[in-house]
């Protein structure tokens, strides 16, 4: 079995060479019956409006959801984490998520100041070096509700990483920025979970 990486739309190739690099065959995923190869996926950074439409033009968001119900591990980076969530503030008219966590998140939570910044973050779960984070239009989690955990936070407290059983989402980008712990992270959960379809 090898991990998807969700390739509608979005950074999907950075984060098919960090897995790559880790040593995981790598699947990139844009057919429903596509999800059946894979024990584990990632869904990228980009613009969750448009890969939830064309998650949902293209049939998967649908196999997508049941997949995460029933247990697939799955990574998501900032729009990935929106696609995660629950509920959404400050999404377009109709943006419909897949679901799964336990949050609420509001895109494009820092403004047009700071629309993009780097910021180095305790994450105790990955050990006692700080991770490199990098944020681009990125969400906050705003509600970690009782089935969640934070994973990080700002030091103004805002939660920016989260996980909830085999789910993890980070609002930043690990995939560009060449740590590789969450992704590590997320490999050992799906050889945990040995999810079968
Ligand atoms: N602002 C984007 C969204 O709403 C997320 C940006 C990103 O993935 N870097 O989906």
């Amino acid at each position: 079995m090898s991990v998807g990486v969700l390739a509608l739309q979005g950074d999907f190739r950075e984060h098919a060479a960090v897995l790559r690099n880790l040593g995981a065959e790598v699947e990139l995923i844009r057919r429903p019956e596509e999800l059946a190869r894979i024990s584990g996926l990632v869904i990228p950074g980009g613009e969750s409006s448009v890969m939830d439409k064309l998650a949902r033009a293209f049939g998967l968001a649908d196999p997508l959801a049941k997949a995460v119900r029933a247990g697939l591990p799955v990574y998501g980076t900032c729009a990935g984490l929106i696609m995660l969530a629950d509920s959404v503030i400050d999404g377009i008219r109709g943006q419909q998520t897949i679901g799964g966590l336990d949050i609420a998140v509001r895109r494009n939570a820092f403004g047009s100041q700071t629309l993009s910044f780097e910021t180095d973050l305790d994450v105790p779960v990955l050990g006692a070096s700080p991770v490199h984070a990098v944020f681009i239009r990125a969400p906050v989690v705003e509600t970690v509700g009782p089935r969640a955990r934070a994973l990080a936070t700002l030091p103004d407290g805002r939660c920016v990483a989260v996980e909830q059983d085999n789910l993890l989402g980070t609002s930043f980008h690990p995939e560009i920025s060449g740590e590789y712990r969450f992704h590590e992270y997320f490999l050992q959960k799906v050889a945990d979970a040995r999810f079968r379809h």
